[in-house]
């Protein structure tokens, strides 16, 4: 699975399972866009450094994705400095949990802009260039949560979920044009965002997972490897769960 210089933007790049990502896809030949936003500048050279070592360009951009004008203004100049766009991998995401009942509609609109309407964003500013190019794919992150639901993740599942009816009509939309659209819905994986569960809450859910343990960044980063790759070509409106067997 040669990416053979395919140009790659992926959201969020600096940490957890959108930094394997980056990795895993810069090892296989592809040039990497990434980009931050809390990150500091270190973090963000540090795996620019890194990405390069495996021989392909590499630059981090910072970016608030549920900034409309700010993301089209940045996804035009990565389209600039890389010359085009082969793949957009949408992974930046945030939670903040909490009962319904005590949600607050700050909340539930920071959790929607960032993980929904982000990908609004960035498939607008990308969407003419694969056109003009007949051809792309698009690899959307959502979460198992966005099939099953969770108790005290009304507003992520929400957003999730929509990232599935969104990558759906993507892939409808432009699939006569040659444009993909996946999504990965992975179950629990070891990062920041999995850090805060307790001992006793990650034996709970290891009881419920049949491969018996959380998954790795590297796990998910392998089958957005898959998808960014011409050996999915004929793959598109799927969402690949890559739960360890969490909901088969
Ligand atoms: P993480 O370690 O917390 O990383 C989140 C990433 O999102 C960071 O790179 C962060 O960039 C970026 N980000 C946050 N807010 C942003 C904003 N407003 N604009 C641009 N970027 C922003 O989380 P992760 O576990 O790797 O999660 C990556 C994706 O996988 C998310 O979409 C998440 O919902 C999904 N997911 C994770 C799990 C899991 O178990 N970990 C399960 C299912 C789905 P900065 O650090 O620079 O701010």
């Amino acid at each position: 699975m040669h990416l053979n210089g395919k140009i790659i933007l992926i959201t969020g790049g600096t940490r957890g399972i959108g930094k394997s990502i980056a990795l895993k896809l810069a090892e296989a030949g592809g040039q990497i866009a990434f980009t931050y936003f809390r990150s500091r500048s270190a973090e963000v050279e540090e795996l620019e450094q890194k990405l390069r070592s495996f021989g392909v360009k590499s630059k981090g951009f910072h970016l608030d994705v549920s900034d409309f004008a700010t993301t089209t203004q940045i996804v035009d100049s990565i389209i600039e400095t890389f010359g085009g766009l082969d793949v957009l991998i949408n992974n930046a995401g945030i939670t903040r949990d909490n009962l319904l009942l005590r949600m607050t509609e700050t909340d539930w609109d920071t959790v929607l802009n960032v993980n929904l309407k982000s990908i609004f964003n960035t498939v607008k500013a990308t969407t003419k260039t694969f056109l003009k190019q007949r051809s792309g794919s698009i690899i959307n992150i959502s979460s198992v949560v966005g099939i099953h639901g969770n108790a005290g993740q009304a507003n992520y599942a929400a957003a999730k979920a929509g990232i599935i009816g969104l990558t759906k009509s993507l892939a409808l939309e432009l699939g006569s044009r040659n444009i993909r659209a996946n999504a990965i819905a992975p179950g629990f994986i070891q990062t920041a965002m999995t850090e805060h569960l307790t001992e006793s809450q990650i034996e709970i859910y290891k009881s419920k997972i049949p491969l018996n343990r959380l998954g790795l960044p590297e796990e998910v980063a392998n089958c957005a490897l898959f998808l960014a790759s011409d050996a999915s070509s004929y793959l598109t409106g799927q969402i690949i769960q890559v739960d360890g067997g969490m909901f088969t």
